[in-house]
């Protein structure tokens, strides 16, 4: 029990921290739970049967607390975790408790973690598909759904870990085997204070690495793991790979860096090829990179090449990335409410000619001016809602005057009817109109899936409606 601490505080009574407390109470801890919100406090209130206390709304942690398991998203500067730093108490995130308690099994996992600003969540379920295709009995977990705590108790052999930079920054003493960043852009700069903060955040999944990956196409990763790496470094590559590298040749995904065992091959040793492009269902460039670098975590614990081909051909997308809702008059209505922010933006954007874009919402200090500089050819319209609209509107005046460019206020109700209502007026046959936000969600939603949900139900609704002008 030691390691995880015996009196402990349990900061945010969300899915991670309801496993983080399960998991304390099995140890033996002393746990009170704390969360600003009553009614999410009392979803755990079955737990007060097993000994927590769920106190709302703490400011600073109950007397002698040795350990507070905070949220990921909550701030450092958050009066509770101010107070916990000032009273010397060690704070962690789930994650790191996960660790901590594998650690401490007879039979630790084996952690291949995955992270970077977009394409983590691809990343990770094409990684437990080849896992899987390879007869390993492993699962995605982390910032995905399964908390890695819970992943842990079922005693799961192999992990692969989604890691947020929040999570990464809770994180002390975790150590995957192997890590990778995918690349890295301006997000959540308004947590972490600043780009580089948000990298140092990013650097920790390569401490204790035996392999150590990074996208060679991406200069913030390849900087990351020149700075951070502690494995052998592998790259990444959408170009023909060099000694060390998975790449593409030819309409083939190859792998020069690692032979059956997961051991480096030597220099001049013969590419092996794990795939096809093709067995990578998923469009987009992007999704190639996500693919190799799922190879590359597998690889790295021997994994067989067909089961890169097989696992990959099985992996299904998660929803609100890409997906198309339907196409009618010539116009297909792509749903990519999950990109949140402005580089998983340009992805969805980049895989259309003719787009009209449906943008905005909480931008998060980020920075638009270059999305819209690279996508104006291809923009034919802009309809922009939620809050941070103006930064849009600005650089496609910039960049784009001629393209009209609406906003429609957040109040209003019907804001995505209006908003694809209008869209459909500005399309033609061939045209795409996309919902990449480059913007959170949570200025008008729930979350990215309720926001595409409105968005898709708005599509269905204004299509069934005749179109204006006839
Ligand atoms: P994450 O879990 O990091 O948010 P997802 O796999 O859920 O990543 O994808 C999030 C968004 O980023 C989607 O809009 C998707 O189209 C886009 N995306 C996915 N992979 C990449 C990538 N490698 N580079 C840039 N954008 C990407």
């Amino acid at each position: 029990m030691s390691k995880v601490g015996k009196r402990v505080l349990v900061a945010g009574a969300g899915v991670s921290g309801r496993s983080a407390a399960e998991a304390l109470l099995e140890r033996g801890a002393a746990v009170t739970v704390t969360d600003a919100s009553e009614q999410r406090l009392a979803e755990l209130s079955e737990l007060r049967a097993r000994g927590a206390e769920l106190v709302p709304s703490l400011t600073e942690p109950p007397a002698e607390t040795d350990l507070v398991v905070t949220s990921p998203g909550w701030r450092p500067d958050s009066p509770l975790l101010t107070a916990a730093a000032a009273a010397g108490t060690e704070v962690i995130g789930e994650i790191e408790l996960a660790w901590r308690i594998d650690r401490a099994s007879a039979r630790p996992a084996r952690w291949l973690a995955v992270t970077g600003t977009n394409g983590k969540t691809t990343t990770v379920g094409m990684l437990e598909s080849v896992l899987r295709a390879a007869g390993m009995d492993a699962v995605a977990c982390g910032n995905v759904g399964l908390p890695a705590v819970d992943a842990v108790r079922a005693g799961h052999r192999v992990l692969a870990v989604e890691l947020s930079s929040f999570q990464l920054h809770w994180s002390s003493t975790l150590s995957p085997a192997t890590g990778v960043i995918l690349n890295l852009a301006d997000d959540h700069l308004d947590w972490h204070g600043s780009l580089h903060a948000y990298g140092a955040a990013k650097g920790k999944v390569y401490r204790g690495n035996s392999v150590s990956v990074h996208n060679a196409d991406n200069a913030a990763s390849t900087e990351l793991a020149a700075e951070h790496s502690e494995g052998r470094p592998i790259a990444i590559t959408l170009g023909d790979p060099a000694a060390g590298q998975l790449g593409v040749r030819d309409g083939e995904l190859l792998d020069r860096a690692f032979d059956r065992n997961g051991h480096d091959p030597g220099g001049n040793a013969a590419p092996v090829s794990l795939a096809g492009v093709s067995d990578v269902r998923q469009v987009g460039e992007h999704n190639l990179a996500n693919a190799l670098a799922a190879c590359a975590l597998a690889r790295s614990c021997g994994v067989p090449e067909e089961a890169c081909a097989g696992g990959l051909r099985e992996f299904s997308p998660g929803e609100h990335r890409s997906d198309v809702v339907t196409e009618a008059e010539g116009v297909v209505y792509v749903d990519d409410s999950k990109a949140t922010n402005p580089h998983a933006a340009s992805a969805a954007l980049g895989a259309h000619r003719d787009v009209v874009w449906i943008a905005g919402g909480l931008l998060k200090g980020a920075e638009v001016d270059e999305l819209v500089r690279q996508h104006a050819p291809r923009i034919r319209a802009a309809v922009l809602i939620g809050s941070d609209q103006r930064p849009i509107a600005e650089a496609l005046r910039r960049y784009a005057p001629e393209v009209p460019v609406v906003g429609i206020s957040a109040q209003r109700v019907a804001a995505m009817s209006e908003a694809v209502r209008l869209a459909r007026g500005y399309a033609a046959p061939g045209t795409a109109v996309v919902l990449a936000p480059a913007a959170a969600s949570m200025d008008m939603y729930t979350d990215y899936a309720h926001r595409g949900r409105e968005f898709a139900a708005a599509v269905r609704a204004v299509l069934a409606e005749p179109a204006s002008g006839s």
